[in-house]
């Protein structure tokens, strides 16, 4: 099995702790086999409320699928304990090491577990949360499928914006 990493990058104005929603956010991906090369076209996706077993007690993943050319049964789990947020960086939050700063630097945001599977491409749409980076307002529904998100943070009067939206994957 391979771990694979998604990193996440983007501009963050005003906002922090950009963050996957919930159990039932939706990783899509573009999953290409790793046996025959095989890139289905459609996104797939992911998510925590699903788990299906594997065959011969070897435990679950969050998806099992067999390949369309080769046959080859292929599984990507979630690690559901690597999922991080995205911070902005914060004078006073730093100083105290509490989070660290990632705006327009790539970090990765969560890891896949691969068997014969490897992610190459992920699609942010609905379902992410951020809060006001000062303020601490909430902003629960934020989508990137536009690869930029705006909003307005009526408690401190500011714009608030996660730009330029990219990822790549990174073998753990
Ligand atoms: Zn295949």
């Amino acid at each position: 099995m391979v771990k694979f990493g998604l990193q996440f990058k983007a501009t963050l104005e005003n906002v922090t702790n950009v963050r996957p929603l919930g159990e039932d956010f939706r990783w899509f991906l573009k999953l290409k086999c790793g046996n025959c090369g095989e890139i289905p076209d459609k996104w797939q996706y992911v998510t925590l409320v699903e788990s299906v077993p594997l065959k011969g007690g070897r435990g679950s993943a969050s998806m099992v699928q067999k390949c369309k050319l080769c046959a080859r049964e292929n599984s990507i789990d979630i690690l559901k304990e690597t999922i991080t947020s995205y911070n902005t960086p914060c004078v006073s939050l730093c100083i105290s090491g509490m989070k660290a700063a990632d705006n327009e630097t790539f970090k990765t945001m969560v890891q896949f577990e691969c068997r014969g599977m490897e992610p190459i491409d992920f699609q942010p749409q609905a379902g992410f949360a951020a809060e006001g980076a000062e303020s601490g307002t909430q902003f629960p529904e934020v989508n990137l499928l536009e690869k930029d998100w705006t909003d307005y943070d009526e408690k401190v009067k500011e714009s608030v914006g996660i730009y330029e939206v990219t990822s790549k994957f990174i073998k753990c």
